[in-house]
């Protein structure tokens, strides 16, 4: 075979190798084989000492341009191999990594957390309902029929004529009791909504943490105790409770229960608007109507209520002054908690 022929033959064989490269070490095997001091390349290179001097020229000549082809075809390979990550054997483990970002739990879902652990150890458990509710169960079996005019306090997404975004935790109180017997005692932490403007203070979403104790001879001075363990616990040994009347449709009697300010103890600052005291929670004991709905004794048993707003406990907790960061996902926000 004369060289030219050869020469040919070996630019094909190149073609077909360089096809099969997957890696580094793929292209330093190809390399070598038609690169190398043991090359084909060089052989022919070797022999044309023995060759005319035209016929020297045009060989020289082809054999270097293949060569230099080849070697632009390898650099390009390589630099392709680098850039993909695809130098495997080549992999310098001495090179600084990239440092990837650790997710974290959101200081909504922290407090919430926290508040059912203090409940879980009260002997509380925890149930869940739909956040798609019915009317029934979001005002009706809650003692507020269609005409009431506490429907008003909770401004309410419908989503059709019976079913709503549910405005508060408490239904999950009514779907509980209704499937099993008393005695219950059980915590319904969940998202609540409203249709409220959104601002720095209020929020379409937010959390709610509801309670609820039914026995016989459950009394007010129960859920008294229960809530100051859980604000002591929470806020802080040394932190006083102060009930004050309230209404709620479903519970008789209703309150709604302020501590004394933990960052100024009750001496008055911006936080507690001067007064020393903060609003954290409302309660009352159920309403003997709601235990009609579920199909409860009225006269045998007796229970408590309660309704914590996480969002507010949060912006107490942690000093924050826009509620709207809570729902921004603004990783500079959520990465200091
Ligand atoms: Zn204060």
């Amino acid at each position: 075979m004369d060289l030219k022929q050869q020469i040919l033959e070996i630019k094909e064989n190149f073609a077909r190798a360089i096809e099969n490269i997957k890696d580094s070490d793929d292209l330093e095997q190809v390399k070598i084989e038609y690169l190398g001091r043991k090359s084909r390349f060089n052989q022919i290179l070797k022999g044309l000492k023995d060759l005319g001097v035209e016929e020297k020229k045009e060989i020289g000549r082809l054999a270097n341009l293949a060569k230099q082809d080849f070697q632009a075809r390898l650099d390009e390979l390589k630099s392709s191999i680098t850039a993909s990550g695809r130098t495997d054997s080549k992999f310098d483990y001495t090179l600084p990594g990239k440092r990837s970002r650790l997710g974290r739990t959101h200081p909504i879902v922290t407090t919430m957390r926290e508040i059912s652990d203090i409940f879980f150890g009260m002997g509380f458990g925890t149930e869940i309902g739909p956040e798609i509710e019915t009317d029934y169960y979001n005002f009706q079996a809650l003692n507020m029929p269609r005409d009431h005019p506490a429907r008003d306090m909770q401004d309410t997404f419908y989503i059709s004529g019976d079913l709503v975004l549910r405005t508060h935790t408490t239904p999950v109180q009514v779907r509980t009791l209704e499937r099993s017997k008393p005695p219950a005692r059980f915590i319904a932490p969940g998202r609540c909504y409203r249709n409220e403007a959104i601002s720095v203070r209020s929020h379409a979403a937010f959390h709610q943490i509801d309670g609820f104790f039914v026995d016989r001879d459950v009394s007010f001075a129960d859920l008294k105790g229960v809530l100051v363990a859980f604000a002591r616990s929470f806020f802080g040994s040394d932190v006083k409770l102060k009930f004050r009347p309230s209404f709620f449709p479903f519970t008789e009697p209703s309150a709604e229960v302020d501590i004394s300010c933990f960052l100024c103890n009750g001496k008055g600052c911006a936080l507690c608007k001067r007064s020393g005291w903060l609003e954290i929670l409302g309660c009352g004991m159920i309403d003997p109507v709601v235990f009609d709905y579920v199909g409860y004794d009225p006269e045998a048993f007796t229970g408590y209520a309660f309704g914590i707003g996480i969002e507010r406990i949060c912006l107490l907790k942690y000093g924050i002054d826009d509620i709207r960061l809570f729902f921004e996902n603004d990783v500079r926000f959520l990465e200091q908690f």
